[in-house]
């Protein structure tokens, strides 16, 4: 391994522009920047998967509010939903807790809105944040409902997942950590998203 003024005295031979100690500010800048974006990515992990807010301090995320009916109403700043495990099992049936909690994954065609195709908006399950529009729902022949947009960026939040040994990207609902599903580079036009998601971590509400 070179020692650090090797380094410098390497990257003095191979480029003919800058002195070493522009080159090494360049260097601290890049570091700085790499220690920033991890520092952002830790903080953007759920508690599906890592504790991101210490106990009895919620965290201030922002997230839009939309009507029953789509309208995009206004943006607001709230305290993140935290709830115990209890809590969230009164609320939810065993297969919604362990789907948005523990970040299970439905079996596919079985959920309730794969093959829907009604008018409406998808909220969440655990807390009612409004997530998709089926304005951008559309059939992509897996089994889960997929969509290529949420209805708002804030109201969701992605997640670098390796479990299962695989590389994805997981979908979170920011208001409340609750696992959605999976976002991959295949779905149509305009976006070329596809966001793969479990019915159960979903409430379709129709609009009339
Ligand atoms: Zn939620």
């Amino acid at each position: 391994m070179l020692k650090r003024g090797e380094m410098f005295d390497s990257d003095r031979e191979t480029t003919n522009d800058g002195s070493p100690n522009l080159r090494r500010r360049a260097f601290l800048a890049s570091a700085a920047a790499a220690i920033g974006g991890l520092a952002l990515w830790q903080w953007r992990k759920p508690t599906v998967l890592q504790a991101s807010a210490a106990p009895g301090e919620p965290q201030e995320i922002t997230v839009v509010l939309f009507s029953d009916t789509g309208e995009r109403q206004k943006t607001v700043h709230i305290a993140k939903v935290v709830k115990t495990d209890e809590e969230w099992r009164a609320r939810l049936s065993a297969n919604a807790f362990d789907i948005t909690r523990r970040a299970d994954t439905e079996i596919a065609f079985s959920g309730k809105y794969w093959n829907l195709h009604d008018k409406g908006i998808y909220r969440c399950i655990c807390c009612d944040n409004t997530l998709f529009d089926s304005a951008t729902k559309f059939e992509s022949g897996t089994g889960w409902p997929s969509f290529w947009a949420p209805i708002a960026k804030e109201n969701i939040t992605e997640i670098r997942d390796t479990t299962y040994g695989m590389v994805r990207t997981a979908v979170s609902c920011t208001e409340c950590d609750a696992h959605l599903g999976h976002v991959f580079d295949d779905g149509p036009e305009p976006t070329g998203l596809r966001y793969c998601l479990n019915s159960a971590s979903l409430r379709f509400v129709k609009q009339t």
